[in-house]
């Protein structure tokens, strides 16, 4: 054995050991993976754990994993869906190379395989209405019961299935059903429904068909069509696994599939839910699936998360077999220490304050010289120019401050950040005694922001040039939901949070800013991390808060807040 084959996968988890001892088995060449989505809305941050287990263990066990669409049910899906889908797995960083497919390609072998089963008899037409077999089906308690149609000869089946896929009876009119056993502890070997008549136009098939395989019978015959070896999902999809295993041992499938469970990501503070995102987008609550308040891919694209964030918080929650609610304080200090690493400095004024050195030479320009980042010595300096004129942020200044308050006071000395020491010597208020500038002096002395006898001012404040100021629109942006548990105790609408978006106007940024390209995140310092947003244009800056800089992950598990 090669020092390569012995070292372990980076990863340790449950099923990445089951994969490793099936191909040391021999079980399998190579291993071959999925990622399945219904494209009936946008993924959301619960798929990128899906898609970072699926494709990262292809990657690490020189496998493949394919991009299936499960696209079984025409009246939710739309080619938007697809769309976004697609280009949210390759935002993340994973490739499908060619191996993209939809189950609508196999309508014809499913519908062959059905007709087998029915040959065999191992299915049945079922004339019964939706109401009356969910009456038959029993309990978990109780068994279930027969249909009067169970028995019905084979021939007349296949008559009545056959006069299904023409097109001769309405929705909900008969399903073709499994043969299996009512009377089975678990409902869904109760003979489960396989096909089902809806006369709706597929975004693929169009109206070739108008009766489609329920998602038992399309997944796992998918995946056996596809050669994938190890079928990963989430654990709602346990109790379904005798039925996955049922079909796959029933019909003359070409592959063995192994169907495998994990957790479902969950957050604090978040819903997540093709059903409910949809209905938040529908009924606008929010500003459409990829709103940055959205815990869907585009959103939190939109509102600055870098995917290397995301997949650093995957890596941290790890796989496992329990269901948990993972604070969202988690991913947000993820995503922190990644843009800590990366983002760029810049000044930017959210509530601006005139400030006038009275002693500085009108009509001057100086180019004072910047960190672009400290944590990152190759992202080098820029020119931030500083005048007579600038503004500061209103709540850096108090005129009667509390003791704790060490930013700007009158009669106070405070250095501005690459700059002078500036003294506050003067209050301007307007007629409704708002205060509307300060009169301060500079010490010449103190040029870069050091002074040479030493002296330390308390605080260092951000400022920007009157002169070369760019306005900006900047949206703060808070949890959707005001409560960590939304839905808890009552309807989760009433959860939704009143504070969730602030949009400040006449914000005022540095010139640097002017030219951030969509997708990056920067820092404005001492206020946080933000990103030009979709609606942001040349003269019309928007930009959206990612984060704050405080990172409270630590405080919230030391407090070991477990309310959910
Ligand atoms: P939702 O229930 O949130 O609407 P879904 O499960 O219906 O989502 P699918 O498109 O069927 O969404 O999911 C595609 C894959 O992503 C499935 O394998 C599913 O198990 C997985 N998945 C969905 N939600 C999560 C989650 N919260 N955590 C981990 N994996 C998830
Ligand atoms: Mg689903």
């Amino acid at each position: 054995m090669s020092i390569q084959d012995s070292t372990p996968p980076e990863r340790g988890d449950f099923i990445r050991e089951i994969v490793a001892a099936d191909l040391r088995d021999g079980r399998h060449e190579q291993v071959v993976t999925r990622f399945p989505p219904e494209p009936n809305g946008y993924l959301h941050i619960g798929h990128a754990k899906s898609i970072a287990l699926n494709f990262g263990i292809a990657q690490e066990f020189g496998g493949r994993c394919h991009l299936r669409f499960d696209d079984t049910n025409p009246t939710k899906e739309e080619q938007e869906y697809v769309d976004s889908i697609q280009a949210d797995v390759r935002w993340l960083g994973f490739d499908w190379g060619e191996h993209l497919y939809f189950a609508s390609d196999y309508f014809e072998q499913l519908h062959e395989w059905a007709v087998c089963l029915i040959q065999a008899g191992k299915a049945y037409v079922d004339d019964l209405s939706a109401d009356e077999i969910r009456e038959h089906r029993g309990t978990f308690t109780e068994p279930g019961r027969d249909s009067p149609w169970r028995d019905r000869p084979v021939e007349e089946s296949l008559d009545l299935f056959g006069r299904m896929r023409s097109g001769e009876f309405p929705d909900g009119a008969r399903v073709l059903r499994a043969k299996i056993d009512m009377a089975a502890p678990n409902i869904n070997l109760r003979d489960p429904a396989l096909y089902r008549i809806l006369h709706a136009a597929h975004p693929r098939t169009g109206n070739k068909w108008c009766i489609y395989p329920m998602y038992d019978f399309a997944h796992g015959q998918s995946d056996a069509i596809e050669g994938v070896t190890h079928s990963i999902c989430t654990l709602e999809f346990e109790d379904h696994r005798p039925l996955y295993d049922w079909l796959i041992e029933n019909l003359p499938v070409p592959s063995r599939p192994r169907q495998i469970e994990f957790a479902r990501l969950n957050f604090t503070y978040t819903v997540l839910s093709k059903r409910f995102l949809l209905r938040l987008v529908e009924e606008r609550h929010v500003r459409g699936w990829d709103d940055p308040r959205m815990p869907t891919i585009a959103g939190l694209r939109r509102r600055g998360f870098p995917a290397e964030g995301i997949r650093d918080l995957v890596d941290m929650v790890g796989v496992g077999k329990a269901n948990s609610v993972v604070e969202v304080e988690m991913l947000e200090h993820a995503v922190r220490g990644v843009l800590n690493r990366t983002a760029l400095r810049r000044f930017a004024v959210l509530r601006p304050l005139k400030l006038v050195i009275e002693n500085y030479p009108e009509g001057q320009t100086e180019e004072m010289d910047a960190v672009n980042n400290p944590e990152d010595a190759s992202a080098g300096s820029r020119k931030l120019p500083f005048t007579r004129e600038l503004w500061i942020e209103r709540e850096d200044f108090m005129e009667d401050p509390p003791k704790k308050f060490f930013r700007l006071a009158p009669g106070r000395e405070v250095r501005l950040r690459y700059a002078y020491f500036v003294t506050c010597n003067e209050v301007v208020k307007d007629a409704a005694g708002e205060i509307v500038e300060l009169r301060c002096t500079y010490d010449p002395a103190t040029r870069g922001g050091d002074a040479p006898d030493g002296r330390k001012p308390k605080a260092t404040l951000h400022w920007i040039s009157a002169d070369h100021a760019i306005p900006a629109e900047v949206r703060l942006y808070d949890h959707l939901f005001s409560r960590p548990d939304p839905g808890a105790e009552g309807d989760l609408f009433d959860d939704l949070s009143p504070d969730s978006e602030e949009v400040l106007e006449g914000c005022l940024v540095e010139p640097a800013l002017a030219e951030v390209p969509l997708g990056e995140t920067v820092q404005f310092e001492r206020l946080g991390y933000f990103c030009p947003d979709l609606d942001s244009a040349p003269g019309q800056l928007v930009f959206n808060r990612t984060l704050g800089l405080r990172d409270t992950w630590a405080k919230v598990q030391a407090q070991g807040r477990r309310s959910v």
